[in-house]
């Protein structure tokens, strides 16, 4: 039998018990009733008694002991301490893991802060209050960028792509940078995560700098080698002997003059991780230009084919613009033999302006594709060395299409040839201007 049932039935032969003693006392007094009635009155004064002790224990319970009894009020009373016990050890449990997670969220290095589905803060921890100078009596429930308004932050939640972090520089303390990156969790909560990158952002300097005056330096030994090399190979009394080591002399010097306007470029492209502004530039003017450039090549692929299938301009940076597209014309034209072909194609639709250099050329195998645009890196060293390339061609094509927030894509068949695409957004493309600019 359950306890309460128990004591229930105990409960209902004490009161029979009560009113029996009451009648057989009232009966020697011959009063059997008024007996039963004292005795149960009795009863009835004791039981408020001791619901009065249970209710002040209920309200004390924290500091006084159980009121001792018996019966139905002792069942009653241990069921409610028992449940008052597991309530205290469930509570003392909690009270621990949130000091667990409270210590271990205040000793983690990087900066954490929980976002509601309005993107307001909801808690954060010690880190993130020091990095982002957060505090919590003002700054809980205010949205996280009404207080970080950097505009590379701006534009991270305005992308919406959270795979990655974001470095924002911050003003104060100055030349500071964070990295910030926001992972979505639950029913539409955030979590921002936030780490201080001075230090690798320094060093990443130092090393840009490093580059950009070294490249600078090399600029005019290179020159003056250069042209006493031209002077030299023009020489008509020049020993015909040398004429062969002079001319690789200055192929190697031709390449070290390219790489080192790469790397002079890439510098300059990184120096500002800002987004390029630009004027409206005639697409099939640049095109037409391009097709001459490979033209005068002394060795092309016999055809150059133009399709312009929009009269849209694209906002952008000339310079940068240009030294992209020359970039991915000039490898079509290295990696296609004479008889074959290149296509340049402009379109744009609904998602943006696109350019397209097709070649039918050697292709590029699957398995290089993802790292084609890394510095350096060349599917075939020998080859590349040959053609000229400084490795730095395609690195430059993603900076630029980088910073115009356009995004490079390659599709390429072993010997069948490539296709490399430049997809630019939507506000990069100005319909019926490009005719305008050309005419
Ligand atoms: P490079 O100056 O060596 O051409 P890039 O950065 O421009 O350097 O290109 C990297 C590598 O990608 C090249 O070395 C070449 O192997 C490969 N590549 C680029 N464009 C093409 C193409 N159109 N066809 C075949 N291979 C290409």
């Amino acid at each position: 039998m359950r306890p309460a049932t128990q004591a229930l039935g105990y409960a209902a032969t004490r009161v029979a018990g009560v009113a029996l003693v009451g009648l057989l006392l009232g009966a020697l007094l011959r009063r059997p009733w008024g007996g039963a009635a004292l005795a149960l009155g009795a009863y009835l004064l004791w039981s408020l008694a001791m619901l009065y002790r249970v209710e002040w224990w209920l309200q004390h319970r924290s500091v006084a002991e159980p009121p001792e009894a018996r019966g139905v009020w002792g069942t009653v009373i241990s069921l409610i301490a028992r449940l008052h016990r597991r309530k205290r050890f469930h509570k003392e449990r909690f009270v621990q893991l949130m000091r667990q997670l409270q210590l271990s969220t205040a000793a983690l290095p990087n900066g954490v802060v929980i976002l509601n589905a309005q993107r307001e803060i909801v808690w954060f921890n010690r880190m993130a209050a020091r990095l982002l100078g957060l505090r919590h009596a003002v700054d809980v429930g205010v949205r996280i960028e009404n207080l970080l308004r950097e505009p590379q932050f701006g534009r991270y939640l305005e992308k919406g792509d959270y795979a990655n972090p974001v470095v924002v520089r911050r003003s104060s303390p100055p030349d500071s940078y964070l990295s910030v990156q926001l992972v979505a969790y639950g029913d539409g909560q955030q979590l921002l995560l936030a780490a201080d990158v001075s230090r690798q952002m320094r060093l990443e300097a130092v090393r840009r700098d490093f580059v950009a005056n070294a490249s600078h330096e090399l600029r005019s030994p290179l020159t003056v080698i250069s042209g006493y090399l031209e002077t030299l190979a023009q020489d008509p009394g020049l020993d015909p002997e040398f004429a062969t080591p002079i001319a690789e002399m200055r192929r190697q010097a031709e390449r070290m003059t390219a790489i080192v306007r790469d790397l002079l470029e890439l510098s300059r492209l990184e120096e500002t991780d800002e987004r390029a502004g630009g004027e409206p530039l005639d697409v099939a003017g640049l095109m037409a230009l391009l097709r001459r450039d490979v033209l005068a090549r002394p060795v092309h692929p016999r055809e150059v084919r133009l399709r312009i299938d929009s009269d849209a301009a694209l906002v952008g940076k000339e310079s940068e613009i240009h030294s992209a597209f020359a970039n991915l014309v000039d490898n079509a034209a290295k990696y296609t033999p004479p008889d074959g072909s290149i296509e340049m194609h402009w379109w744009s639709d609904f998602e943006g302006g696109h350019f397209a250099v097709s070649d039918t050329g050697i292709g590029i195998p699957a398995e290089h594709l993802p790292r084609l645009t890394e510095r350096f890196y060349r599917v075939d060293p020998g080859r590349s060395r040959v053609t000229g390339g400084s490795g730095l061609g395609l690195a430059i094509v993603k900076h630029v299409l980088q910073r115009h927030g356009a995004e490079l894509e390659i599709a390429s068949t072993v010997g069948k040839g490539s296709t490399f695409t430049c997809h630019f957004p939507p506000e990069r493309v100005l319909a019926g201007q490009g005719e305008r600019l050309s005419g």
